[in-house]
């Protein structure tokens, strides 16, 4: 975790009482508790704790009050006053770009927190390998939807536990747009978290041949730190020697394979352990979210330019394995055969169904001439004899589990 700074004066000195005298441009209603314009927009954002912070006003003079947030409106947002019994609304198109940040940024935040206290132990168990089922983690999504570890965690354990690589998709998907939403308002939130997730989407989308995004991923993941970790450099490669034994449909687009060999010739963080070859490795790290007191701070440091990520490098045991490559698992499925064991007939017949066009008479014209039209028969393939499924994998010999040797 970084450290926060002290607060700055120019937030002390608000701490005053002539507040309510030097802010009368926010709005003069005062709620009584109900709210008849407005409903909350949701319940998670009733439970938000009550947190006293200065609220600045938009423009030049950047006037603030102090005050509870006590709860978040589409349009504006309520804030009790201290030493007094009332609550004032106050419309959010009255406050600064800062207070606006914050205020879309908490309720994730907060729910973060909550999902990231939920899953703590089953990080903490895949770490030494007990992997869990995907009922067990999807009950975490349940109560916090668009919070990223109930997914990631969903994607982990739906990749190594089955192959079954388009549901993994749809998890890492998801957290994908959770973390980038976050990252959007609120740059370095969750820099280890980012990386595994950017990292494991990537695997499952060059698995099912979504080349081009899963280069793109990885070449993200990079920039994130002073050097990107071993396991991305690692995955890459394997990207780029895998790639000419693809059939075409499912190769790294042309366009794209500079930066896969740009990926493969960058310096990188040594693993501490000797990474497998011929494996592909899921990252496990993930970064609780920062205390809700440390937002502002968070933000501050933001608004002003700061760059936290070098001090996380060194200071944040979470960034650091991910950086050695620590807590890394690889990828149990056969890179050969994307765990199948077989491979898809090539006639890429409909599970061994193909459709035939035969010609049909639908009618005759006016001097009684024959018009024709198509239609589709279903038939028997003829290249798989109906099996649906091609040649067994001869990597894996047909059992599509990974049984790449360990280098010594
Ligand atoms: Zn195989
Ligand atoms: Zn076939």
């Amino acid at each position: 975790m970084i450290q926060p700074h002290r607060p700055t004066i120019s937030y002390v000195i608000f701490r005053t009482p002539f507040i309510l005298c030097i802010f009368p441009l926010l709005s003069p209603h005062v709620a009584t508790g109900q709210d008849q314009d407005e409903k909350p927009a949701s319940s998670e954002q009733m439970s938000l704790p009550e947190i006293q912070r200065d609220w600045t006003e938009a423009g030049e003079q950047g006037r603030k009050i102090h005050g509870t947030l006590t709860r978040i409106n589409p349009h504006n947002v309520l804030i009790r006053l201290p030493n007094v019994d009332k609550e004032k609304i106050v419309k959010k198109s009255q406050l600064s770009k800062f207070d606006l940040a914050y205020l879309e940024i908490l309720p994730s935040v907060h729910s973060d927190s909550e999902q990231y206290s939920q899953t703590e132990s089953i990080w903490g168990a895949m770490h030494s390998g007990t992997f869990p089922s995907v009922a067990q983690v999807r009950e975490y999504q349940v109560r916090f939807p668009k919070s990223p570890y109930g997914l990631l965690l969903s994607g982990i354990a739906t990749a190594c536990t089955s192959p079954d690589y388009e549901l993994a998709e749809s998890y890492f998907e998801k957290a994908h747009k959770a973390i980038s939403a976050r990252e959007k308002i609120l740059p370095e939130l969750m820099p280890a978290t980012l990386v595994t997730c950017w990292n494991n989407y990537a695997i499952v989308l060059w698995r099912q041949g979504k080349g081009n995004l899963a280069v793109r991923l990885l070449s993200e993941a990079c920039e994130v730190g002073p050097k990107p970790p071993e396991f991305l450099i690692h995955n890459a490669k394997i990207i780029m020697s895998e790639n000419q034994n693809r059939v075409e449909k499912y190769q790294v687009p042309k366009k794209m394979y500079p930066v896969l060999e740009e990926l493969a010739q960058k310096p990188y963080e040594k693993s501490a352990k000797q990474l497998r070859s011929g494996v592909m490795y899921f990252s496990l790290n993930v970064d609780s979210p920062p205390p809700l007191n440390v937002l502002d701070e968070l933000l501050r440091l933001h608004f002003e330019g700061h760059q936290s990520i070098k001090e996380r490098f060194t200071e944040d045991p979470v960034f650091a394995n991910l950086m050695q490559s620590n807590n890394c698992a690889y990828e149990p499925w056969c890179t050969n055969c994307d765990g199948n064991g077989v491979f898809r007939c090539p006639n890429r017949c409909n599970r061994g169904v193909i459709a035939v066009p035969i010609q049909t008479l639908e009618a005759r014209g006016i001097r009684g001439e024959p018009v024709y039209g198509t239609r589709f028969v279903d038939k028997q393939c003829p290249v798989c004899n109906g099996k649906g499924v091609g040649d067994k994998c001869s990597k894996c010999n047909g059992t599509g589990k990974n049984n790449t040797k360990e280098r010594k």
